[in-house]
């Protein structure tokens, strides 16, 4: 049942193969047994699931529900749930139980599903290995030596180790893509404002993006059609019709144009990754595509320039937590400064502390225009740059990371290794854009992604050319060895 995809799923429930308190009740059993090792998951409530689950199958039985009655999802640990707590992987929010559901949530429910918990992640999405998590980090089910991928890292370990059909994710410079390519998944970072931030944890509030995590591109824009849409509580939500992301999957790709970045094919690109890019990209070929050498000129600007936008939103967004609303408070604080002072000491991680730091510095009168207002004309530049090379070609095509996952600690001393992780994937954050990464091929025994980049809501355009990719090659069924 485990094997099953989200669309097989949906039938089989629907042709009353199974209820949904059967399946939901499967995938418990597996967390159960699997989770202790993998650490996909912070919180699980069974009963809740399963009173979810046995809800479903009363609606199904009276002919009601939604397109996605009592299928089992699980949801980043950064969307609020109402009543089950949301932690965004930190101690600050240990203790928290949202009184109201994220929009994507509340959409995802309505369709039916059944929440079968919240995935682990980088503390408040800062991270590349999901090793800043307070509660521990994810295990990659590739090798449980080595990192998923971060910061929705449990998404992906949770989805791979089919401990979940398909899961929710964020991507703020690469959280759903690189942990999507480390893990061997379809991960879909849409154009900023297609997926709504209400109830979505803030990190960096102009790049964060809710997307989808699946095992192929027809699971991922089946979840799509059901996160995206207007949202009037997010004042940055667009305001247009969502096309069904499942009605393009099959449109031929003769004729296609592939731009190629030649700022992405170069240095501290791992050969055996490169190997497996330009193969697909052959494979893409065989397909009709063409394939074009562009230029992408401010790319080695973006990773510097993410890394003093972020961390000043980062910085602004997070002063919320202070002990006096909500989150952590510490114990017998002297005085008010004091409390402030050690709850925010305490209950914070070094990631996240360090990035509060860099941001007010970068925020603080007197760095103000050297630093954010730089950044500021870089992040223009680089949406000039994709606006330019969307003249040219339909879709970008790169590496989504520079490697494959890596091993526990090898990242985490230097936090400048740890950033150069996403520096295929922030510049489509900076100029929001939408982009995917998709299984490509495996280095020694490890999932190597291929990500592409499409125009302002071009969702439909990518999931086709990924879902072509996947009727014509095996990678994304391949499965990690050890998880039975
Ligand atoms: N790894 C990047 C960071 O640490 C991106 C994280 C994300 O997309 N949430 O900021």
């Amino acid at each position: 049942m485990h094997d099953l995809s989200l669309h097989a799923i949906r039938d089989a429930l629907a042709r009353r193969e199974f209820s949904s308190a059967e399946i939901t009740a499967h995938f418990l059993a597996r967390i159960a047994r699997l989770n202790p090792a993998l650490n996909a998951y912070i919180t699980v409530d069974p009963e809740a699931a399963l009173a979810a689950a046995r809800r479903a199958d009363e609606l199904r039985a009276r002919g009601e529900g939604g397109p996605l009655c009592g299928v089992p999802i699980a949801h980043k640990d950064i969307f609020c749930t109402n009543g089950m707590r949301t932690s965004c992987g930190s101690r600050m929010l240990d203790s928290f139980v949202p009184p109201y559901d994220a929009t994507v949530v509340e959409r995802l429910a309505a369709a039916g599903c059944v929440t079968l918990g919240k995935t682990n992640m980088d503390e408040f999405a800062m991270g590349s290995s999901n090793e800043t998590s307070y509660y521990g980090p994810v295990r990659n089910p590739w090798d449980l030596e080595r990192v998923p991928g971060g910061s929705s890292g449990g998404s992906a370990a949770a989805v791979a180790a089919r401990l979940a059909p398909v899961a929710t994710a964020t991507d703020t410079g690469g959280s759903i893509r690189q942990p999507a390519a480390l893990c061997g998944l379809t991960g879909l970072k849409p154009t900023y404002g297609r997926v709504s931030r209400h109830g979505m944890i803030a990190f960096a509030s102009s790049l964060d993006q809710g997307g989808p995590m699946a095992r192929s591109a027809a699971d991922a824009a089946l979840l799509l059609n059901h996160m995206a849409g207007f949202d009037a509580r997010d004042s940055t939500s667009i305001d247009t019709a969502v096309p069904d992301y499942g009605a393009e999957l099959d449109a031929d790709l003769r004729g296609l144009r592939i731009g190629l970045p030649r700022e992405y094919f170069g240095e501290g690109l791992n050969p055996g990754t490169e190997r497996v890019v330009r193969a697909g990209l052959a494979e893409l070929e065989r397909l009709g595509a063409t394939l074009h050498e562009i230029s992408l000129p401010h790319s080695p600007l973006s990773v510097p320039a993410y890394y003093v936008i972020a961390p000043a939103e980062c910085s602004t967004n997070l002063s919320r937590y202070d002990g006096v609303r909500y989150g952590y408070r510490c114990r017998d604080p002297l005085d008010l400064q004091d409390m402030y002072a050690r709850s925010r000491a305490e209950a914070f991680g070094d990631e996240v502390k360090r990035r509060i730091l860099v941001g007010t510095y970068a925020l603080s009168a007197g760095y103000y225009d050297a630093y954010y207002r730089k950044a500021q004309k870089i992040r223009r530049l680089i949406a000039e740059d994709f606006r330019a090379a969307f003249r040219e070609v339909d879709v970008i095509a790169s590496p989504a990371s520079p490697s494959p996952a890596f091993r526990f600690g090898e990242k985490s001393a230097d936090p400048i290794t740890m950033y150069l992780e996403d520096i295929y994937t922030i510049a489509a954050n900076l100029a929001g854009v939408p982009a995917l990464s998709m299984p490509g091929g495996l280095i020694d025994g490890l999932p190597v992604g291929i990500q592409l980049i499409g125009n302002h809501l071009q969702e439909a355009r990518l999931l086709n050319v990924a879902h072509r990719f996947q009727q014509a090659t095996d990678w994304h069924l391949r499965q990690p060895a050890g998880i039975a």
